[in-house]
């Protein structure tokens, strides 16, 4: 704590794992002897640096980059960068934390990293993201590589950034490797990858249904975000016979009581990805409700799935869920609750993915753009989906097995923790002390 005063996220999302970990080093001591977890909560790298480039003005913007190498004990550094200017070293080290542990429960070789900068890209023409981008990378390139470390995209940090990232790259380094993922599917993309996370949070609360003899049609939602992770939650909770009811950005969210429907999530692809306006504007092409600064979670639903940043539900926010009869939270984005939050839905026996093995998906399906960039091939859509479907049931089902053998059935924050810390852990016991 003392080592990391100041960074409360970080804080937080160590205190999250650690609570679950006593029983794990009470039954494997060694693991306990060798300090596996003292080493585990500091980073094996962090790289902090000056991003200067020109505005449209002709002035001169000075950011600050990152990128945190938070462990490779079982496969390259992989995990997004991260646009928002909300960054600091605080939140980045906590996703990369919680990087190391999702990409060990997907069963694919990565280690877990995270980046990015406090660069805001609301607001900024094309060309000034593209020469940002550009300093950048111009910088980050040496830190980075296909069998070093392969960054992709988070808030921010979208199609249009990881082109002008990965030009850059190919540009300095005269390469053309898989070093992003997350990039166009005529050159080097996978297809899939943009549907990626929201896809996978659905197939895994479709899963934790499943224990209670209960499927997604019918169930009314509640989504909060409009980006990659929200815009694709819809579509896949669309196609399984859900009515999802809100949508929200940092101004508020809109409520749609009739729900948000193919057509409708369209226009909303098209407003956020190529018009980049606010979700404000749904409510009057739709006649749906407009709640200002407001968070979706007062809204009565059956299912949860906050998909914006993190800590967007608080133990208000919790209540309020719990008391409209909603029974299952699914984060699609990294630590959307609060610890509140969490120990309220823990009581009530809310079916509860945490983010690490929920939103796994995307990073899973960056695992099988890397693949494909090493054979030099491409799957087709069906291929990626099945292999995707097939990575999720696995994780709920060792998110699931993991937490009964450590007698706390169904509870899948404790099941996710133990089940990535073990698998890292016992790299890094047999590779020594490193
Ligand atoms: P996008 O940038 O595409 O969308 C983010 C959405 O969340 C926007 O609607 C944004 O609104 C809203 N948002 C961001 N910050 C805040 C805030 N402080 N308060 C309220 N609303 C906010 O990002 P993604 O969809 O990619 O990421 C969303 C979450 O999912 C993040 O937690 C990310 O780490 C996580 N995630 C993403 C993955 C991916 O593959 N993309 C993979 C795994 C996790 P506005 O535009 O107004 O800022």
């Amino acid at each position: 704590q003392r080592r990391n005063a100041g960074e409360p996220e970080f804080q937080q999302a160590v205190q999250e794992v650690l609570a679950s970990l006593a029983p794990v080093l009470e039954r494997r001591p060694e693991l306990r002897e060798a300090r596996i977890l003292e080493r585990m909560v500091e980073p094996e790298r962090q790289m902090m640096f000056r991003v200067p480039w020109v505005d449209d003005a002709g002035q001169v913007q000075v950011n600050r980059g990152f990128r945190i190498q938070f462990n490779s004990a079982i496969g390259v550094y992989k995990g997004g960068l991260r646009f928002h200017p909300s960054v600091n070293a605080s939140i980045l080290k906590f996703l990369g934390f919680e990087q190391v542990f999702k990409n060990a429960l997907t069963t694919l070789p990565l280690g877990g990293g995270k980046g990015g900068a406090d660069f805001d890209p609301k607001g900024k023409s094309d060309a000034e993201v593209m020469r940002f981008c550009q300093s950048f990378m111009t910088e980050l390139q040496r830190h980075i590589g296909a069998d070093t470390d392969v960054p992709a995209g988070d808030i921010g940090v979208g199609a249009r950034e990881i082109g002008f990232l990965f030009g850059q790259y190919r540009r300095i380094r005269n390469d053309f490797t898989g070093v992003l993922t997350g990039k166009g599917v005529g050159w080097g993309g996978s297809l899939l990858r943009p549907e990626a996370t929201g896809y996978g949070a659905v197939y895994f609360a479709e899963e934790m249904l499943k224990t209670r003899q209960q499927g997604l049609a019918g169930k009314v939602c509640a989504v909060s975000g409009a980006g990659n992770v929200a815009q694709y939650t819809v579509e896949k909770l669309n196609q399984l016979g859900a009515k999802v009811v809100t949508l929200s950005d940092s101004g508020g969210t809109i409520y749609d009581p009739a729900g948000i429907d193919a057509e409708k999530l369209a226009w909303v692809m098209a407003l956020k990805n190529v018009r980049r306006g606010r979700i404000s504007e749904y409510a009057q092409v739709f006649n749906a409700e407009y709640l200002a600064g407001k968070r979706p979670w007062g809204i009565p639903c059956d299912c949860a799935f906050p998909s914006a940043t993190q800590n967007e539900i608080d133990g208000t926010d919790a209540q309020t869920l719990l008391a409209n009869g909603c029974t299952l939270v699914c984060e699609g984005a990294n630590m959307p609750c609060t610890p509140a939050a969490f120990a309220l839905f823990q009581a009530a026996h809310t079916l509860l993915a945490p983010s690490k093995a929920a939103n796994a998906g995307g990073v899973a399906t960056s695992g099988l753009e890397m693949s494909q960039n090493a054979l030099r091939m491409g799957w087709t859509r069906e291929e990626v989906d099945a292999k995707l479907h097939g990575i999720m049931v696995n994780i709920h089902r060792t998110c699931f097995e993991t937490a009964a053998a450590y007698g706390q059935a169904g509870n899948y924050v404790v099941g996710a923790n133990i089940a990535g810390f073990v698998k890292v852990a016992d790299a890094m016991l047999a590779q020594g002390i490193i």
